[in-house]
């Protein structure tokens, strides 16, 4: 279904940097598969927005300490470093391995109460953060990593000036990284790293609306612990067997002085536009009285019909829907997660964040 949308006046933040990270498929249940999260899905997008008229604005580049705020320094120290270690190891020169992917966990089973240590050999300590095995580090993920948290940041920082709206176009996607681990496609939280920068400019409250198709385990995990900033979830229910399988049930609520300061609302396969836009009306109506005086929006378009990622079956003008509500919440920071059918990709985003406009406009 098209959807009009006039002028998109809301400035794109992008660097072509997100284009240089080639994954090169995934480890999906033991075969190596193509996969989805391909650099064409950036192109798209912003070919779509571009068309619409908005105005695209070069990310800035941050200190890697910034980094810092929501992710341990090992953590990115790892993702900074990996592929480097992983060609002098000899792993693509003498063995044909051609992406960094991991084969042995530390899980709590394997540790068995017993302290974590660093493996001495490269191919142990991937699975020390990597927590997945279709996550795949190549030649140029890093700089591509590295510039979606810079574009996730100037899309805060646009916020924080006093702008209404802004869309960080980032990719690689990031809501499922966690503090200290990476996996789901993901390995730096944008989301989160756009909520902590508000937060760290002087906004009091913020609160994280995650409409992709998938339950953000990355960003909960950040926050699990704080009521400063809200996190709440719209997604494929992990219960009816869904990434991220572990985390993004509904009696996830946060702990400790985060108590009632994240919401899981998880949807059965097969849902669409009516019973989807409950919940993100339920996540709205959520936000308003945690009082937040900005949004971040993490913005995956896989809830989509025609998307190959999931199950949920909500349309453009779904999408167009949720944006008026979240719009109407405040200033929002837009940040690109997942979606992945690139025929309709364009059009979602677009359609997501001309509602957004409208929203404002009203608000
Ligand atoms: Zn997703």
């Amino acid at each position: 279904m098209s959807v009009e949308v006039g002028e998109l006046r809301i400035p794109v933040v992008w660097s072509p940097d997100c284009l240089l990270h080639e994954p090169g498929g995934e480890v999906w249940l033991g075969l190596r598969e193509t996969g989805t999260e391909v650099p064409e899905r950036a192109t798209v997008i912003l070919r779509a927005l571009q068309d619409a008229g908005a105005p695209v604005l070069p990310a800035r580049g941050h200190d890697i300490a910034e980094l810092y705020s929501v992710h341990h320094p090992d953590l990115v120290r790892h993702l900074a470093g990996i592929w480097a270690e992983w060609e002098a190891g000899g792993y693509v020169s003498e063995h044909g391995r051609d992406r960094v992917v991991p084969y042995v966990f530390p899980t709590a089973a394997m540790l068995a109460g017993r302290p974590g240590r660093v493996p001495a050999a490269v191919h142990g300590r991937v699975g020390l953060y990597c927590y997945d095995t279709m996550t795949l580090v190549g030649p140029g993920s890093w700089e591509a990593i590295r510039a979606a948290a810079d574009a996730a940041l100037t899309a805060a920082e646009l916020i924080a000036a006093g702008g209404q709206a802004s869309y960080a176009l980032c990719r690689p996607p990031g809501h499922h990284a966690g503090p200290d681990g990476y996996g789901g496609s993901c390995y730096l939280n944008n989301a989160a790293l756009a909520a902590q920068a508000l937060r760290k400019a002087g906004v009091g409250r913020v609160a994280i609306i995650d409409i992709d198709a998938h339950h953000g385990n990355g960003t909960q995990a950040i926050f699990y612990g704080r009521p400063d900033v809200y996190y709440g979830s719209v997604h494929v229910d992990p219960g009816a067997g869904w990434f991220p399988h572990y985390m993004g049930f509904a009696d996830e609520r946060g702990s400790g002085p985060g108590a009632g300061a994240n919401r899981n609302l998880p949807l059965a396969p097969g849902a669409g536009d009516d019973r989807w836009l409950e919940k993100v009306a339920q996540l709205s109506e959520d936000v308003r009285r945690h009082g937040a005086e900005a949004i971040v929006l993490s913005l995956g378009v896989d809830a989509a019909s025609d998307d190959p990622e999931s199950p949920l079956q909500v349309t453009a003008a779904g999408y167009r829907a949720a944006g008026e509500l979240i719009g109407g919440l405040g200033p929002v920071v837009a940040v690109q997660e997942g979606g992945y059918d690139l025929p309709s990709l364009g059009e979602y985003v677009l359609a997501t964040l001309a509602g957004m406009q409208l929203g404002a406009a009203a608000d």
